[in-house]
């Protein structure tokens, strides 16, 4: 392609809201092989939020409430603060102007309700450990009871297992290393997700998905995007191994992803595309920025590179 069919290209992307970090990466968007998604915030919305508890120690729905997001108020997990806005809900703090607001700001700005919590720990991947009331505290998944030597009952994954299947996410409360309750959290597809995949298998590209969540909730989601290609339980900084694992094998690579532990597999990809309301840091890394924070410049971003840099037949 001429620098000025480059110059037009990089143009027709700055119209969509697609901006493009230079020629070389315009130009390798058009050998894309294979589309590593990450899911949390990429696929899906990224705005989880609590649909459902169950306690299984004798302590009250409030009282359990108010110990998790005491804990999960120094966390910067999305999962955190859909546990604040439920507890604050739950607890009947929701003033009529700040129910009218939905906005996340205003539902967070008033904090003085949550108990403090001391000696607080993130494991990333994993969960957070705390100290409230004198009690100790741990917020995560499966790996994270196995760690501390809490032990999940059959009744408790027979639960989880029910609420993983239907796409959410199960988080563990222990007490004092006792199982005290779970939360079940839902972060929705993106509604053109599936449209978007089966757009790219179209084009000839595979899709897979990357995600620290449970197998079953990431392959649940991955049903519903129309992806069969499932990585789950990867770890932060694991992503970037997928990525050079399918470059080893020949392919060539696009990430699409949103937070910081996506951005060294945004770097190390042929094509990092970072989703607009993602974290600063993804933005750094990537090749592309999507503004518009919609999938389907995905495919409009590799349509206008294989047209730039193709011969049409
Ligand atoms: P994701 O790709 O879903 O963002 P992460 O690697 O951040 O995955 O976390 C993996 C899992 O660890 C989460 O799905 C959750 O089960 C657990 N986890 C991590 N941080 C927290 C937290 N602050 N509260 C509850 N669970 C957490
Ligand atoms: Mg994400």
């Amino acid at each position: 392609a001429t620098p000025t069919a480059v110059m037009v290209a990089t143009g027709v992307g700055a119209s969509n809201g697609i901006l493009i970090k230079g020629g070389d990466a315009l130009e390798r968007a058009h050998k894309i092989q294979c589309v590593v998604f990450d899911k949390t915030g990429t696929l899906t919305k990224g705005k989880p939020s609590v649909v459902g508890t169950k306690v299984f120690m004798k302590i009250d729905t409030a009282d359990f409430l108010s110990i998790v997001a005491a804990a999960e108020a120094s966390s910067e997990h999305p999962l955190a603060q859909a546990v604040i806005d439920y507890t604050h809900h739950f607890l009947g703090f929701d003033a009529p102007h700040v129910a009218a607001d939905t906005s996340d700001t205003a539902k967070s700005k008033d904090t003085s309700w949550i108990k403090k919590a001391s000696a607080f720990e993130a494991i990333p991947g994993h969960g957070i450990l705390c100290e409230v009331d004198n009690k100790k505290i741990l917020v995560g998944n499966r790996k994270l009871m196995l760690d501390n030597g809490v032990e999940v009952s059959d009744t408790v994954e027979d639960y989880l297992q029910s609420v993983e299947k239907q796409a959410k996410t199960g988080v563990i409360v222990a007490i004092n290393g006792v199982l005290a309750g779970t939360l079940a959290i839902s972060d929705p597809l993106k509604q053109e997700a599936a449209v978007v995949i089966k757009g790219l298998n179209s084009m000839g590209i595979q899709c897979i998905m990357v995600t620290g969540d449970n197998q079953r909730t990431a392959n649940a989601v991955a049903k519903e995007a129309g992806i069969g290609n499932v990585m789950a339980e990867v770890l932060p900084g694991g992503k970037v191994d997928v990525i050079k694992k399918l470059q080893a094998n020949g392919e060539v690579v696009a990430m699409v992803g949103d937070g910081i532990n996506d951005s060294p597999a945004l770097a190390a990809a042929d094509v990092g595309m970072a989703i607009g309301a993602g974290t600063d840091i993804a933005i750094e890394a990537a090749d592309y920025v999507l503004m518009r924070s919609n999938l389907e410049d995905v495919i409009t971003a590799i349509d206008l590179s294989r047209k730039t840099f193709r011969r049409i037949q």
